[in-house]
């Protein structure tokens, strides 16, 4: 027997997006009954937590929303969603000001007292608000603060979503089933509004940041749903993760941008500062740029002995290296490295998923009742996201969906029940592994981030992608035989370790497909076969869905709703460049 649980208004997830939405949703109606179930715990998971740089808004003398608009739109290489963009900058300067004015965060100021903005590459004004480099636990910490103060909203921790279960009429969506990780237990939460706030996560590759929570789970789960996703193949590259060897999780994670951008040089493994052979900019190229000049460099053989290149800071001068980043020359010496005084290895590394789920500018998607904001969502970004604009878009629509989702459950207040069929056959679903001998999941966890960097990394073509596509039917069909003891499901890891490589499967067969499907290069996705961007007035964008489980792709026309290429909003209106 599942045990049921019942609530208002779901939250899958405690980053930005899902606890702004849970304010928002119990400031607008005290009277709902807002649940937070979260696979992690608050405050502690998630990538909302790990945001170093800073906030993205248009707050300052000299700049503008429209400014910031057309830095996402030329960011992101005319792919975005303009709707959703608009959304973005527009109500990032309200969504900064309650961060410090309600929910009690400060950020660093200039001496008059104004917001500090810093510079972040692919903008064209210094917008980035941020407390020193440890922008994300200021954030993450205040928020979870004030979920806590507010003891109705009910938090489960740790607790896993499995499945979207359906209304039986199949009109909406009843519920999401999920496993409470501690016990073991399967639960059904029966909603009346769901928002999906899992964060996306492309953890599918070698060398990845992200939290090692996020299993792409959201997106796997409406893969199954039959909901679109937009942009899959967009996986965004940072181009300098730390490199600390095999067998270390620091290895992939990111040494920020900052470093490029205050002259740190980039080196091969024969000491030659190598950037000038790829870009004019040299190293304060954009990321996309920056990573595929390092992949070259990794290809042609010139590395750094575990396989990358070099960053050198100590030109700047190792004191002042040392003071201006403090948290990463700490996190370099906790590895062995000397980021003030000497060199450190550096390697490509997947930071984050501008694909995701269909949505409209107010976080609803097409089945009734569910909702998507922060890293799970698509469309703002398009071909490559700014940094500054994740933890933006996680506040701005989180804090949207929980108005949105209060004021839906106003018109629709019944609460459906469940397909029960399809209920007992996502528990069969989520159960197969102990139906089989006990083997090795983490080998084939291995070999899924091998793949994925190998064949649909940072340079693609036809015949990798197809090797891709075909190495992921063999590792799906392996894990569905691999097995896991059925000793205590409780905070059984290998289980959920199980999980997550099933969803990262399905989700790079998204990724693997789409990118199939560009043939052409933009922003993160560069094709080595098909290296042209394409006209972009005739700009289209891929949407992955699964009917009568195949994933199909189309290509759908991007709308320019507030400007076309060639022009600019700047000046207020636009304007022929
Ligand atoms: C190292 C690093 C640095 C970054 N720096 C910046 C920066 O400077 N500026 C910027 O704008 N952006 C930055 N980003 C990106 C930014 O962190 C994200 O875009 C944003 O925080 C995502 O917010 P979110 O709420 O969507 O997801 P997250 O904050 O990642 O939260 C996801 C939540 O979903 C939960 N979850 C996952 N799976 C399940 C499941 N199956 N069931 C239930 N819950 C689940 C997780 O436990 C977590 O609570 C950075 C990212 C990284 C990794």
């Amino acid at each position: 027997m599942i045990e049921r649980v019942q609530t208002d208004v779901l939250i899958l997830g405690s980053g930005g997006a899902g606890l702004f939405a849970a304010l928002h949703a119990v400031a607008r109606n005290p009277a709902l009954d807002v649940t937070i179930a979260t696979k992690g715990l608050i405050g502690k998971c998630g990538c909302t937590r790990m945001v170093q740089g800073g906030y993205n808004v248009s707050l300052h003398v000299g700049d503008s929303i429209e400014r910031h608009f057309m830095d996402t739109i030329e960011g992101g290489k005319w792919l975005p969603n303009q709707e959703l963009a608009w959304t973005l900058v527009s109500t990032a300067p309200e969504r900064v000001r309650e961060l410090e004015n309600e929910i009690g965060c400060f950020f660093d100021r200039n001496p008059d007292g104004s917001l500090h903005g810093k510079a972040f590459a692919g903008q064209t004004f210094d917008r980035t608000v941020h407390k020193g480099d440890l922008t994300g636990i200021e954030i993450i910490n205040r928020l979870m603060e004030q979920v806590w103060k507010r003891t109705a909203i009910r938090k489960h921790e740790e607790h896993r979503a499995v499945a979207l279960i359906p209304a039986k009429d199949g009109s909406a969506l009843s519920g999401v089933l999920m496993i409470d990780i501690r016990t073991g237990a399967l639960r059904f939460f029966q909603a009346r509004a769901i928002l999906m706030a899992t964060g996306g996560g492309p953890t599918m590759y070698r060398y990845h940041t992200p939290s090692g929570d996020k299993s792409m789970d959201g997106l796997a789960m409406a893969l199954r749903a039959g909901l679109p996703l937009r942009d899959m193949e967009m996986v965004q590259f940072h181009p300098t993760g730390l490199l600390a060897g095999p067998d270390t999780r620091m290895t992939g994670t990111v040494l920020e941008e900052g470093l490029r951008g205050a002259g740190g040089h980039l080196l091969d493994g024969e000491m030659r500062r190598f950037m000038a052979d790829y870009d004019e900019k040299l190293e304060r190229a954009t990321r996309d740029v920056v990573s595929r000049s390092i992949y070259a460099e990794m290809k042609a053989g010139r590395t750094s002995p575990n396989g990358g290149v070099y960053i050198q800071m100590s030109h700047l001068g190792p004191s002042k290296v040392a003071k201006q980043f403090k948290g990463m020359v700490d996190r370099c010496r906790d590895c062995g490295f000397d980021l003030a005084g000497g060199l450190v290895e550096v390697v490509p590394t997947a930071h984050y998923l501008m694909g995701g789920m269909v949505c409209r500018a107010d976080t609803s998607t097409e089945v009734p009742g569910l909702f998507v904001a922060g890293e799970d969502a698509s469309g703002m970004h398009g071909a490559n996201r700014l940094g500054g604009n994740g933890v933006a878009n996680s506040t701005v629509f989180g804090g949207i969906a929980g108005d949105v989702m209060s004021d839906w459950i106003a018109e629709n207040s019944q609460r459906r029940e469940p397909d029960e069929e399809i209920l007992a056959s996502e528990t069969v679903r989520c159960t197969h592994p102990f139906t089989r001998k006990p083997g090795d999941v983490n080998r084939l966890r291995e070999r899924l981030m091998d793949l994925m960097w190998d064949q649909v990394g940072v340079v693609r073509d036809a015949a990798g992608i197809a090797r891709g596509l075909a190495g992921l039917n063999d590792l799906e069909a392996e894990l569905l035989e691999t097995g896991v003891a059925d000793g205590s499901r409780a905070f059984n890891l290998t289980w959920q370790d199980w999980m997550n490589v099933r969803s990262l499967i399905e989700t790079s067969r998204a990724i693997a497909l789409a990118a199939q499907q560009r043939e052409n290069s933009r922003g993160a996705h560069f094709r080595s076969d098909f290296p042209e961007s394409g006209d972009l007035e005739s700009s289209t964008f891929t949407v992955v869905r699964q009917t009568a489980g195949r994933l199909t792709v189309s290509d759908e026309p991007v709308l320019f709703t507030h400007v076309r290429p060639g022009e600019s909003l700047l000046d207020g209106k636009a304007a022929a460049e």
